[in-house]
């Protein structure tokens, strides 16, 4: 359904058509993969605020967070973040778009958007707040888009942004690492070959440091390929004993949480500002369980107890979150195009496939990313 609009300029009439609607995947209510519904009628995306921009989605980035979200993982935290003063219902969140990563082109820019023009080809990571990229069109604020890398076409970028932002914000922000400070420092990936694995493998190994990877043997070669220097298979037994035969690390990035905290920390340099950065963390799961507030503070009271553990054995504990930045996505552009990081797709999957492609990720194994093409 489009709107007819009139504007009166220089006393002639132009007319053009806004769109109301667009077709998206959206969900009406958490659960398994049959509440994916395709829909021509979801509610076309409006500028709210004037550093706002409208992309046209040519693609979108799966990530596991997705799958998690089809099944109301997260809401709590979510819900308040999209509503902090809780003046609507619950389950306003529906219908939800979920997709997390966006390359397209800037249809509309809101009145204060200076980077962009209408037309430039952007890609994103899109907060886990705001409606996602399974959908023709999504609103963003200009400071989490950036201009998409020349040399990739747009389902290659569309691979890179949720992972690079949360590489970077776990390694760059909470690691303290740099492209200044890596060279020769020792850095172990725990589970190198899904989508975090592989961005951060290339920009480690981009900055000069050693990257040692766990992954399934299959992938072995696969991870080498991007640049690990060593790689230990998991699937042939308990890692932490090769593991330890090695050369300390300054840091550990660990992508696979269960029981990789009761060693890892262990594998560390101690006594030299050395780090282990978790991404797998239960402070969703607290506020899901416990409420926000609750949640909040026994998530506070983990965070705190495991570190002051840690840190009296020398060593620094940390959990590593996803953060939305256009500026750090600027800064891995350039080295996309400079050749130093590949976009690792894969698998991709047209509009009409949306639930084969989660089905994808939820199997896991994954080697890089999972893409819809959407135009
Ligand atoms: P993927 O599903 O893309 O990759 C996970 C990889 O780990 C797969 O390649 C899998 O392959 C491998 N793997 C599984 N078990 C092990 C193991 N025991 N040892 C080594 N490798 C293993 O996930 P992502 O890379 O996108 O994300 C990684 C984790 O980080 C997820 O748990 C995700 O939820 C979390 N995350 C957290 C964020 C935050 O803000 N805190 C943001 C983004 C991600 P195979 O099974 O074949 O070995």
């Amino acid at each position: 359904m489009d709107q007819k609009v009139f504007v009166a300029l220089n006393s002639d009439f132009l007319s053009f058509s806004i769109p109301t609607v667009m077709p998206a995947w959206v969900i009406d209510k958490y659960g398994s993969n049959d509440v994916l519904r395709f829909t021509k009628n979801a509610s076309f995306p409006i500028i709210d605020f004037p550093n706002e921009v409208i992309v046209k989605v040519f693609a979108a980035g799966l990530n596991p967070l997705d799958v998690s979200m089809r099944g109301g993982y997260g809401a709590a935290t979510l819900s308040m973040k999209r509503d902090p003063v809780n003046i609507k219902r619950s389950g306003s969140e529906f219908p939800l778009i979920l997709g997390r990563d966006v390359s397209g082109v800037i249809m509309e820019c809101g009145l204060d958007v200076k980077y962009f023009r209408e037309r430039d080809e952007v890609w994103a990571a899109i907060p886990p707040w705001k409606q996602g990229s399974l959908a023709e069109f999504v609103v963003l604020s200009a400071n989490e888009v950036s201009h998409k890398p020349k040399s990739l076409n747009h389902t290659q970028a569309a691979a890179i942004p949720y992972v690079a932002t949360t590489a970077w914000s776990a390694l760059v922000n909470t690691g303290g690492l740099s492209k200044d400070n890596c060279a020769n420092k020792r850095i172990l990936i725990l589970g190198g070959s899904g989508g975090v694995g592989t961005f951060a493998i290339q920009m480690l190994k981009a900055w000069g440091a050693h990257v040692t990877v766990t992954c399934s043997q299959n992938a072995e070669q696969f991870v080498k390929g991007l640049g690990a220097d060593h790689v230990v298979d998991y699937t042939s037994g308990p890692v932490e004993e090769p593991l330890s035969a090695l050369e300390k690390f300054d840091l550990i990035l660990d992508n696979v949480g269960g029981d990789t905290e009761r060693w890892a920390l262990n594998l560390l340099k101690p006594w030299s500002g050395a780090k282990y950065v978790t991404l797998v963390t239960p402070f969703l799961q607290n506020t899901d369980m416990l409420g926000i507030a609750d949640g909040m503070m026994q998530s506070a009271a983990t965070m705190a107890t495991k570190a002051l553990k840690h840190l009296i054995k020398g060593v620094h504990y940390r959990w590593g979150f996803y953060a939305p930045s256009g500026p750090a996505l600027d800064e891995i552009r350039e080295m996309v195009d400079a050749g130093q990081i590949q976009a690792v797709v894969d698998e991709t999957f047209n509009f009409s496939q949306v639930p084969q492609a989660f089905e994808k990720v939820e199997k896991g194994h994954a080697r890089g990313k999972t893409v819809v093409q959407i135009s």
